[in-house]
């Protein structure tokens, strides 16, 4: 007789066998439940036949483990039906050990379905139960804290996917199967403390705006700097295409591939770029205008205030000239539909976005890569990986009825003024979770360990 080799306390080992990618163990119960799940009352069972169950186990060694439980069935006297008895450690209906769902679980994180599957031996449709169980166990066990300047944004796995950062923590909140009105603006109603958000920073599009106007109604909207000064890039990109097309046998060869110079700013280029750069914009005039509109309009974000912010930038438009009026006309609508918000930007608090493009762009490699990554679980393993929650001290004042002695775990309370005879006002210092750093999630990406 083996001994119990399969380590688990509930299960007598009876008999073992291997084959070249399996173990199979034949084992019995040490206990099983008699209570009758037909009428949930009655523990007044006789043994009416034997069954063996074939239960799956954790792989073991690089095999897959099967485990063939001899059960008794039972029969209730009470309301005369049968049914298998239950044992502790097996979960029946899955026909796996319980230890066995919990690994899928945790496993189900780091690999595909179809890879769990077939290591374990079960199919791909267990396995995805099992997932979308744990992650919401995950879910209801995590708590982010609400962030007082929120940022909204987006991006594109398949579709798009609406995605949420705390701006002072750097870090990620929690993406979005879709960026749908209705879908974010419940997600927004469904932050603990809403109401603690004082900022929302959003790109141009107006389900944003209107997802937060809904469901953070006193939180000012401001259009990210960045997604402006993107349409100013958009509109020089259209100018440089459309001149490189047309002279592409001749002055223009190689402007065609200029994209990353010309997106630099002018003062961010070396000598040496800077020759090159200048060398296009003397052959051709044109391409000098549209470059000169996009470097100016970045000097609109130097001002101070709303007021100069929309002289400055009435006083760009009237410098448009008409043959770049086509192109241009993208910064003309944006900030003619968009006017209040971006001006939001010059008051008291500059505003602006945490998710930058190149980030984006290493999760779209990372999705892309081929390990196989569903939206679902690229988002569990983001928001539930341990490494990379960013965790804070965060300190607040909070009113609470006077006691002797407090000492909870990690919370520590410092006495500030007293109130009254009941109530004092304390500096409460709590260990919050800020959500995914968003530069440790980078460096993962980097490291090709994601
Ligand atoms: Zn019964």
């Amino acid at each position: 007789m083996p001994v119990n080799i399969l380590n688990l306390s509930g299960l007598d080992v009876v008999d073992f066998r291997e084959t070249d990618t399996e173990y199979h163990v034949r084992a019995t119960p040490k206990v099983i439940s008699r209570l009758c799940p037909h009428c949930g009352r009655s523990n007044d069972t006789v043994a009416h036949a034997k069954r063996t169950l074939v239960i799956r186990d954790i792989p073991s060694h690089g095999k897959a483990v099967v485990i063939h439980l001899d059960v008794p069935r039972l029969k209730c006297r009470q309301c005369i039906q049968t049914f298998t008895a239950s044992v502790p450690e097996v979960d029946t209906g899955r026909e796996m050990t319980e230890r066995l769902a919990k690994w899928i679980g945790r496993q189900s994180i780091e690999y595909t379905y179809a890879e769990i599957a077939k290591q374990v031996k079960v199919d791909e449709k267990t396995v995805r139960n099992i997932f979308d169980k744990y992650v919401a166990v995950l879910a209801k066990e995590y708590q982010r804290e609400t962030p007082i300047w929120l940022g909204i944004d987006e991006i594109k796995l398949k579709r798009f996917r609406a995605i949420f950062t705390n701006l002072h923590g750097r870090s990620l909140i929690d993406m979005l199967p879709d960026r749908y009105v209705s879908t974010v603006t419940a997600f927004l109603a469904s932050m603990p403390d809403k109401d603690r958000i004082t900022h929302v920073a959003i790109d141009m599009w107006s389900g944003y705006r209107r997802a937060a106007q809904e469901a953070l109604p006193n939180a000012k909207i401001v259009v990210d700097k960045f997604h402006v000064l993107m349409k100013a890039n958009m509109a020089f990109e259209a100018v440089r295409r459309k001149i490189a097309r047309e002279s592409s046998n001749g002055a223009g060869l190689g402007l065609k591939r200029a994209h990353k110079l010309f997106d630099k700013r002018a003062k961010d280029l070396n000598d040496e770029q800077y020759l090159t750069v200048s060398g296009w914009l003397n052959t051709f005039p044109l391409l000098a205008a549209a470059y000169d509109l996009k470097e100016r309009l970045y000097t609109i974000y130097e001002v101070k205030t709303p007021e100069e912010a929309w002289g400055e930038y009435l006083h760009w438009e009237s410098t448009i000239p008409s043959e770049l009026a086509k192109p241009f006309r993208v910064v003309k609508t944006a900030f003619r539909n968009w006017k209040p918000y971006i001006l939001n930007y010059f008051d008291d608090q500059r505003v602006t976005n945490a998710f930058t493009e190149s980030f984006n762009a290493k999760v779209r490699a990372v999705y892309r890569n081929g390990r196989g990554y569903t939206f679902e679980r690229l988002r569990a393993k983001v928001l539930y990986t341990d490494m990379f929650q960013k965790r804070a001290r965060m300190q607040e004042k909070v009113r609470v009825r006077k006691q002797k002695f407090e000492d909870v775990a990690m919370v520590r309370y410092m006495c500030l003024a007293t109130m009254d005879d009941e109530y004092e006002t304390r500096i409460q210092t709590r260990v919050v979770n800020l959500g995914a750093d968003l530069s440790t999630l980078e460096q993962a990406f980097d490291s090709g360990k994601f």
